[in-house]
């Protein structure tokens, strides 16, 4: 099927790429040694600070102007654009693209490695999760969903706190699987429009470029389509095509939130399993209570098969994970 909808010049691809993964790992690497580095560090930390919030000043300047400007932009491309019809059809192909990957990747990929580390139901984990997903899609924030995510978490799930407070505010900064597996599809969308096949390397460029710039992008409504400019220009594509899908990313939007959430949620699930015997031993170290707990009410009673066990709550605090074993559950919980 051909791809190209544009009405001239469909091959724009520029060779003078940017080397934006050398400049990320890069910048990796300068961050780490400057913050090792201690005093004779701090006036090139401060430097960055201080070059963050002139930028983050100028950004909002840029926002308000945000509405015309996003008018003309997209209005260049619909003129430009010479079957709208199969543009559409090619959206509606595109976005099918999205949903059906981010539905595997959130409903089989994740479920699978879970159930390997954790020995749970999976999709139990999900079920009781279901409104931190649900205010995810309403959103399409994993930040604004990150009070809700918490809760579901520790209550719902009952993963100990001390890691959902640890994993969950770093996961919705940071753990974003659904916004980099939108990113990849986007830009071999923007560069199938244009009647350009990427070569497997620009694949995998495009794979490594999206996953860090899903790392980059913040917890916030469309920041996946400000961070996919970094993949566009990695794979020597324009930046300006991202038009193309602007439209349709509200819709987008929530559905990728949703899976952000959720593998930030299975991430803090296989990390208090991981960590509960340490989490363990330390609690019968420090059977008074550390500054580093808030937990030490709880007295749970274990059970003869050491699995299920009841909890003495002295307060309204949840149960920590794996007080109530939640393998295939009896139907208590639910
Ligand atoms: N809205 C997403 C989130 O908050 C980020 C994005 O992909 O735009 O997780």
């Amino acid at each position: 099927m051909n791809m190209t909808v544009w009405r001239e010049t469909p091959k724009v691809k520029s060779d003078e790429r940017m080397n934006v993964l050398g400049l990320v790992v890069f910048s990796i690497c300068f961050g780490a040694v400057i913050s090792r580095m201690g005093k004779a560090g701090k006036p090139l930390a401060d430097f960055f600070d201080s070059l963050h919030m002139a930028i983050m000043r100028l950004t909002m300047i840029v926002i308000w102007y945000s509405p015309i400007g996003i008018l003309f932009l997209v209005a260049t491309k619909l003129i430009e654009v010479d079957d709208l019809g199969q543009m559409f059809t090619q959206l509606a192909y595109y976005m099918l693209t999205v949903l059906v990957g981010l539905f595997i990747h959130g409903f089989i990929v994740l479920p699978i490695i879970f159930f390997i580390v954790t020995r749970t139901n999976p999709y139990l984990f999900t079920y009781r999760m279901m409104k931190a997903l649900l205010t995810a899609w309403g959103t399409a924030s994993s930040s604004a969903t990150l009070p809700v995510t918490m809760e579901c978490i520790t209550v719902e799930n009952r993963v100990d706190r001390r890691v959902a407070k640890f994993v969950a505010p770093i996961g919705a900064t940071v753990n974003m699987d659904g916004t980099a597996l939108y990113e990849a599809v986007a830009v071999i969308f923007i560069a199938q429009s244009r009647n350009i096949t990427l070569s497997v390397g620009e694949v995998i460029i495009t794979a490594l470029t999206a996953t860090a710039a899903a790392i980059g992008a913040a917890g916030i409504p469309s920041a996946g389509l400000v961070t996919m400019s970094i993949v566009l220009t990695a794979v020597g594509l324009p930046v300006e095509d991202v038009t193309l899908i602007i439209s349709i990313d509200w819709f987008l939007d929530r559905f990728r939130t949703a899976i952000n959430v959720l593998g930030d949620s299975f991430g803090a699930g296989i990390v208090g399993k991981l960590s509960k015997a340490d989490l363990e031993l330390f609690d019968s170290q420090h059977p008074d209570g550390t500054p580093f707990s808030d937990d030490n009410e709880l007295e749970p009673v274990v059970s003869a098969d050491d699995e299920i066990v009841t909890v003495k709550d002295n307060s309204d605090r949840p149960p920590k994970y794996g007080e109530l074993n939640p393998v295939f559950m009896s139907s208590e919980k639910l």
